[in-house]
């Protein structure tokens, strides 16, 4: 993957429900491992992506849980609007991803 940024988290464990703090990797605005919040606003160079809103697709960094042991999900949409991290959720469909910008997001068109 390269060079990335990381989005800190918290994940309930689906096994033994408890709250883990993980780490997603993502490409999207500058990177270089900055590392964000939800709530944060993405630092980046190009000021459209302060304009539009973005899927982007993230990766879990340690996918078992340290509790139980159980496999957790290891693919999120991460929602950023109008260049502020508001949203992730568990991945919905990776085919979205792979019409334009390596893979690594996509706009959100009304
Ligand atoms: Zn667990």
């Amino acid at each position: 993957m390269g060079s990335y940024n990381r989005l800190k988290i918290q994940i309930n464990c689906p096994q033994c429900k408890k709250k883990i703090d993980g780490t997603l990797q993502f490409r999207f605005g500058d990177i270089w491992f900055y590392e964000y919040k939800i709530g944060d606003y993405i630092k980046s160079n190009d000021s459209s992506e302060e304009l539009l809103d973005y899927l982007v697709y993230c990766i879990l960094e340690d996918s078992i849980c340290p509790y139980c042991q159980s496999q957790l999900s290891e693919e999120y949409d991460m929602l950023v609007e109008k260049g502020r991290i508001a949203h992730v959720s568990l991945m919905k469909d990776y085919s979205i991803y792979l019409k334009e910008n390596e893979g690594d997001y996509i706009e959100i068109r009304a």
